[in-house]
């Protein structure tokens, strides 16, 4: 058998941030309660209107935007119409015909590579609500109807599991920097179906795919992906590759296999019509400019700045990058003058140690961007050193008092700079022996003399002007 080549385009399904639900106004808060937070549009109850939440829409166009789609001139919305108990109106208020972007592209990096990842479109929409099956009931909650939800469908351009995840998380990233979603897998945030198909390796003409409706987890897309690759691959091996017919499956976490659904030999017909509720809005470009102008830098153009015009480490901007607000907390210290490299040190070590530990976000950090300066700059003048400018960042944290609170007189440095030629000088003259030597070629003596400095001023002496000044004086 030819060598196959894996196929898998990604249906993303994502809850949106927002006060209220897309088009009720019923809260969109997460609730532990069953059926809590419900408008009676969400119950489809007669008379009720859907009004347009604008944030949703402003957030949609914000990714399709960050997204390089292209805009519909209108906003509408379409009607899906079928029936499950999950769905009280009867249909969905969807976008078909024109989605808030089609056509675009992302670049992601999978393995230190650029990969560009196409994207068919994205569109809003209203989740159904939740049902749960039990022995012998099913308990439904409508917490969930009518809650924002934004689709992402990408073209069949993944060809493994491990560029599909790469992809997941470069969107979870975005959505948290445009900060119209939390994109959290863990409260059920995001969904996807999964589509695999398997071709030869000499035709781009593409295989019979396989759709796994609604993983939850990127772990579970993974293992889904990687699952359905070998199954295909084994199908087509003993000549039973028919049997991959257009089929919708299920990831089952129990038994880590895909399971038949239901087949697809025929595109369900939803009878679509503009939805005649919703009265159509132009999107105009004063408006597409602000929301440009909303769109914070994204991660990957913030990681190769700091690499390439700051000169960190590959592995330092990408801890720097994770996280939009620890971005911005770095290049505030940027901005007021803390050197890149002491301030990813600082950020990468000791603050994410901080709040890790206490598990704080670094929004509410009490040392903010204004007081590290004050501590590096202490550090940088020969105040203190870097070994107690760790204590007085710990001691900061915990009374949250100052930097200059705890910079005191006699643990200060010795940087005066008369002081310390005397000192030098001193130790020169009593070591002639070593000065000698040192000018014979023995330059690891140098550590010699730093030592000498140190033992004489009791460990306070400055340790960059230390070392300046004895450079100066043996190397003249
Ligand atoms: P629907 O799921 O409504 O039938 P589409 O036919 O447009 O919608 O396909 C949805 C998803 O399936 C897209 O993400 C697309 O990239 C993916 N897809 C389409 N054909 C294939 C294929 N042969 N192999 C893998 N994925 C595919
Ligand atoms: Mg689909």
């Amino acid at each position: 058998m030819k060598k196959q080549i894996p196929v898998i385009g990604i249906e993303m399904h994502c809850e949106l941030k927002s006060k209220a639900k897309v088009f009720s106004r019923a809260s969109n808060a997460y609730s532990e309660i069953p059926n809590s937070n419900i408008a009676l549009l969400d119950l489809a109850f007669p008379g009720t209107l859907p009004v347009v939440n604008q944030k949703c829409v402003e957030d949609s166009l914000k990714v399709s935007l960050a997204l390089n789609c292209t805009q519909p001139e209108y906003i509408y919305f379409d009607r899906k119409n079928y029936y499950y108990p999950d769905l009280p109106k009867g249909y969905q208020i969807t976008q078909m015909s024109e989605p808030v972007g089609v056509n675009g592209k992302t670049e992601i990096e999978v393995n230190g590579n650029l990969k560009e990842v196409l994207i068919h479109d994205v569109h809003l929409e209203e989740d159904a609500a939740s049902l749960d099956h039990y022995f012998d009931t099913s308990t439904i909650d409508y917490n969930r109807c009518g809650v924002p939800l934004l689709e992402l469908v990408t073209e069949p351009c993944f060809h493994s599991a491990e560029e599909v995840l790469a992809f997941l998380e470069h969107m979870r990233r975005i959505y948290q920097y445009l900060d119209v979603s939390e994109a959290d897998t863990k409260k059920g945030q995001i969904r996807c179906d999964v589509n695999v198909s398997i071709r030869d390796i000499d035709t781009e003409e593409l295989g019979t795919r396989v759709e796994v409706k609604n993983v939850n987890s990127f772990s579970g897309v993974v293992d889904t992906i990687n699952y359905e690759i070998e199954r295909q691959t084994k199908l087509k091996e003993e000549g039973r590759y028919n049997e991959v017919e257009q089929d919708t499956r299920r990831w089952d976490e129990e038994t880590q296999k895909t399971v038949h659904m239901r087949s697809k030999v025929d595109a369900i017909d939803y009878k679509y019509f503009v939805e005649p509720n919703i009265p159509k809005y132009k999107v105009t470009q004063e408006w597409l400019d602000k929301l440009k102008e909303e769109i914070p830098r994204l991660y990957l153009e913030r990681k190769y700045d700091y690499i390439n015009n700051y000169n960190l480490s590959n592995y330092d901007a990408s801890i720097l990058v994770k996280d939009r607000d620890i971005a911005d907390y770095f290049e505030e210290c940027l901005n007021l003058g803390i050197e890149a490299k002491t301030a990813s040190n600082w950020i990468t070590t000791q603050i994410m140690g901080y709040l890790n530990k206490e598990e704080r976000k670094i929004k509410d950090i009490f040392l903010t961007p204004k007081r590290l300066k004050d501590l590096t700059d202490l550090i940088s003048k020969g105040t203190i050193s870097f070994k107690q400018a760790k204590e007085i960042f710990d001691k900061v944290l915990m009374e949250q008092k100052e930097v200059k609170e705890f910079v005191k007189e006699d643990n200060a440095q010795l940087s005066d700079k008369e002081e310390l030629n005397q000192i030098i000088d001193e130790i020169i003259n009593n070591s002639p022996n070593q000065v000698e030597q040192y000018h014979n070629g023995k330059t690891n003596l140098f550590d010699y003399f730093v030592g000498q400095v140190m033992k004489n001023t009791r460990g306070k002496a400055n340790p960059v002007l230390t070392k300046e000044i004895l450079k100066e004086k043996l190397d003249k």
